[in-house]
């Protein structure tokens, strides 16, 4: 296994680093690169290759930056990066392989159209995919679209480690107990997570087991949130009860 390790940036994004022992390293979506770089400095690492989930800024933002320090990183993005600093396009179905891992690369189309998920067991890196406790904003995307991205997700080995993009979990947890108020897991994750943040400590990275408990927009079969949703409407299908999440989400 290699070092897994979150540098904060902005308000509350998380740029992800893979480290071997002898310093070569990873890094995601760096969103500026003043913290990188002296996370690179202070721990002596020697930066092999970046990977970019999508194209917005708060995600790509420090590339170029890095790129005049570090000359030979190599960059993997989606087309949807094509002017953010990128050396190699990667899409859907592509293996690359970096530090030594075989890394895979699946579209997972919602907050973007052109949002890639980058797995290596047991890591996975989803950008603004999934979050811990709930979904990225669609902002380019169907709620279908975005669907299918989590069945791709759920469909990964339960002890694959989440490395989502933003600390969102607190709101997130707050949102699914506005709607499965009773639920145990929930409130049980909620007193966990609002400890964590009160001492400003980071809940993530998930992991996939975690997130089918806590993840409401993992739970569409899940019998208790069919009934809450009944009482408004009658949404049958999985795919259904995910948008309507989605849209109260929004509203949330
Ligand atoms: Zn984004
Ligand atoms: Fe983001």
């Amino acid at each position: 296994f290699m070092n897994l390790i979150s540098i904060p940036a902005f308000q509350d994004n998380y740029i992800w680093v893979l480290s071997e022992d002898d310093g070569r390293c990873l890094i995601v979506d760096p969103g500026e690169a003043a913290p990188v770089l002296r996370a690179i400095s202070d721990n002596y690492w020697h930066p092999e290759a970046i990977l970019l989930t999508h194209h917005h800024n708060d995600h790509v933002g420090g590339v170029k930056e890095l790129l005049r320090h570090f000359p030979d990183i190599v960059v993997y993005g989606p087309e949807e990066t094509r002017d953010k600093g990128v050396t190699h396009l990667v899409t859907q179905g592509d293996r690359l392989t970096i530090l030594g891992a075989e890394f895979s690369v699946f579209s997972s189309p919602g907050h973007t159209l052109g949002h890639l998920c980058y797995f290596s067991f047991p890591y996975l890196f989803c950008g603004d995919t999934m979050f811990s406790g709930g979904c990225g904003r669609l902002f380019e995307g169907t709620a279908d679209q975005m669907y299918e991205s989590f069945c791709k997700i759920n469909a990964l080995p339960e002890d694959t480690i989440i490395c989502c993009a933003h600390e969102y979990t607190l709101t997130n947890i707050k949102f699914a107990l506005s709607i499965l108020p009773e639920d145990r897991e929930l409130n049980e994750y909620y007193l966990k997570v609002k400890e964590l943040r009160a001492k400003n400590q980071k809940t993530l990275p998930t992991t996939l087991k975690n997130e089918r408990r806590i993840n409401i927009f993992l739970r569409t079969q899940d019998p208790d949130l069919a009934a809450v949703i009944n009482q408004e409407t009658n949404l049958l299908q999985p795919n259904a009860r995910f948008a309507w999440l989605r849209s109260k989400k929004d509203n949330f």
